[in-house]
């Protein structure tokens, strides 16, 4: 940084110099005198010395003075005229004063131009680039010895048991040899972010006391051909220098995607790095100790290449954990803090599904956070509930004032979406309903899973919409009218009907085919090939069958309501009264008489 600040001085200083030049020049033109005065004062004998350089006359007249004056272009007799009066004059050669010099006068703004881009330039990348090529920063080829060791790793034991051999190996690789065992180059571990990965990496490290080396995959990607593939021949050296040791590369998927793929035609850059990573792995002598782990959430976009035998040849899938796995890592985490005695870490894990280990890790830290907000000297079931809520819907925003219109407004929208999640049988346990804006939403009704589902049925499918579509059918029920408020149910609607149109099978019009979504990522190259599988008359039937659906759950959610319009005007009320209500109060309230 210091370096780009000097260029910029220098830079500055140039163009100074440049304009006081400029100046001078000016000024010494300041006692020019015109022409005819100059041949007056020759013919009365009054000039010395003369200097002709083109059309430009500097002279020195008797009295010591200099002037200068312009002639007409070629001012004839001139030669004669100055013989005849005695005046000493010598004739230069234009711009003889440093050629080079004015070259470079002129050129000097561009120059400074130059510079200054390039100082950007670097300062885009973020680093000394320019000069230390190839090198990965210091920060990022940094060698650790890793002290994380399998304990810290919970919930995810396929994942660790298919790594312990791994360890095994780079603990004693002799032995391992001798009993037969074929040793992999490269693991490839897929998983989410944030189900750890890197963690497991660095675990494997920790428990065989090897050396660890972490880079990641956009760490190779630079804007000059050659860079990335030149850090990848640097950390290879460095590794082969101190075996056994792990190089993990987190996010291959940057590097190793589909070579000649993409929008754009093939990243020049992007395939050279990932060829020298392959050539390096298929370097490796049989013993060398050096392990390659890699980590990735999309393996489906990864060269073929480097799933080859001799290179990435084990994958290991690290899946999010279920309720049991949650409950392990939570008890990791919760080491860290003081729990409640009362505490039940397994209704927290039941509340979490769908969290990967990182989630986890910050649940407990916003917990410990809000616990401490609170001056409190243990965490209580109720600081998680209220971590997790801000984890999944944002924070409270208490501070937004709506209007009572817009509040009742909401109440309706929340109480309708809570009456039909209440009373259906298919779907989760509603666990509460706030009209308290969080995030980018002014009310939330939330849902629980009830036990560990990984897969959804027709049937819960089809309550869920109706569930998504109650919010705006209890508008248009109280009010004939709709707000905006429903834009993101409707979303949420609208792409889960297409997937069960598209992915999962359930239109009996389409049958059971598996049509691509164009929501894919289109950079990804391969989903462009795939998109064209559908042709239009099955896209015409998909969007038909889509809004069939839709407009179905719509039906169904109107009739819902209708039937039990007096119960969401109470659970409206109450909504209004009380801001959140929870499940089990909800189910209190639905089972009142009228009044
Ligand atoms: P990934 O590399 O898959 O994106 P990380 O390994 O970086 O995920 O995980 C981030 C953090 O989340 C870890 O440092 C760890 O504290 C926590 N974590 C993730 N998975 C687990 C787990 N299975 N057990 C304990 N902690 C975990
Ligand atoms: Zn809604």
């Amino acid at each position: 940084m210091k370096n780009q600040r000097n260029i910029v001085i220098i830079a500055g200083l140039l163009l100074f110099g440049l304009f006081i030049y400029q100046n001078s020049q000016m000024s010494k033109s300041l006692n020019q005198i015109p022409f005819s005065d100059f041949v007056t004062l020759v013919k009365e004998k009054k000039v010395s010395v003369a200097t002709i350089e083109e059309e430009k006359i500097t002279f020195i007249t008797i009295s010591q003075d200099e002037f200068i004056t312009i002639m007409p272009k070629i001012y004839p007799g001139l030669t004669n005229l100055l013989y005849d009066n005695n005046v000493k004059f010598k004739v230069v050669e234009s711009s003889s004063n440093g050629l080079l010099f004015n070259i470079l006068i002129q050129w000097l703004p561009m120059i400074v131009l130059v510079v200054i881009w390039i100082v950007f330039m670097r300062q885009m990348q973020g680093g000394n680039r320019i000069m230390g090529f190839g090198q990965i920063k210091p920060k990022k080829q940094s060698k650790e010895s890793s002290t994380v060791t399998f304990d810290d790793v919970a919930g995810i034991d396929e994942a660790k048991y298919e790594l312990v051999e791994i360890v095994e190996f780079l603990k004693n690789p002799k032995k391992f040899q001798n009993l037969g065992g074929k040793v992999p180059h490269g693991v490839l571990l897929c998983g989410q972010p944030g189900t750890g990965k890197t963690l497991l990496a660095r675990a494997v490290a920790g428990e065989a006391k090897v050396s660890f080396f972490k880079v990641s995959g956009s760490d190779f990607v630079e804007m000059f051909v050659g860079v990335g593939a030149s850090r990848v021949r640097d950390i290879f050296k460095q590794a082969r220098s101190q075996p056994p040791c792990i190089i993990f590369i987190d996010e291959i998927d940057a590097v190793g995607r589909h070579r000649g793929s993409g929008l754009g035609g093939g990243n020049d850059e992007r395939e050279q790095t990932l060829n020298q990573i392959l050539v390096e792995m298929d370097g490796f002598q049989v013993n060398s100790g050096i392990i390659v782990i890699a980590a990735t959430n999309r393996p489906d976009t990864l060269d073929p290449a480097l799933t080859r035998p001799g290179r990435f040849d084990r994958t290991v899938i690290v899946n999010l954990p279920d309720k049991n796995g949650r409950k392990k890592i939570l008890e990791v985490h919760a080491k860290k803090v003081k729990l409640h005695p009362d505490i039940s870490l397994e209704s927290i894990a039941s509340s979490t599904q769908g969290f990967t280990g990182a989630d986890l890790q910050n649940l407990v830290n916003e917990a410990a956070l809000l616990a401490g907000r609170k001056a409190k000297d243990s965490l209580t079931e109720i600081d998680f509930e209220e971590a997790r809520d801000k984890i999944l819907l944002g924070t409270e925003r208490k501070s937004l004032t709506m209007s009572d219109k817009e509040l009742e407004a909401t109440a309706y929208h929340e109480a309708g979406h809570a009456l039909i999640a209440a009373l259906s049988e298919q779907l989760d346990v509603l666990h509460k309903v706030t009209i308290i804006p969080r995030g980018r939403t002014l009310g939330v009704t939330m849902l629980l899973p009830k036990d560990n589902q990984s897969l959804l049925t027709k049937g819960k499918l089809t309550a869920m919409l109706a569930m998504l579509m109650g919010g705006r059918a209890a508008e248009e029920t109280i009010y004939n009218h709709f707000t905006t408020g429903a834009h993101n149910d409707l979303e949420r609607a609208t792409e889960y009907s297409h997937r069960m149109v598209c992915n999962w099978g359930m239109s009996k019009k389409i049958g059971p085919f598996y049509l691509s979504n164009s929501n894919n990522d289109v950079f990804l190259g391969r989903d462009m090939v795939k998109q064209k599988k559908m042709s239009q008359k099955t896209a015409l039937l998909v969007d038909k069958e889509v809004k069939m659906i839709v407009n179905k759950s719509y039906k169904t959610a109107l009739k819902i309501i209708k039937n039990n319009l007096s119960t969401l005007h109470r659970l409206a009320k109450s909504l209004l009264k009380e801001e959140t209500l929870s499940g089990e109060e909800v189910l209190a309230i639905i089972k009142q008489k009228s009044t």
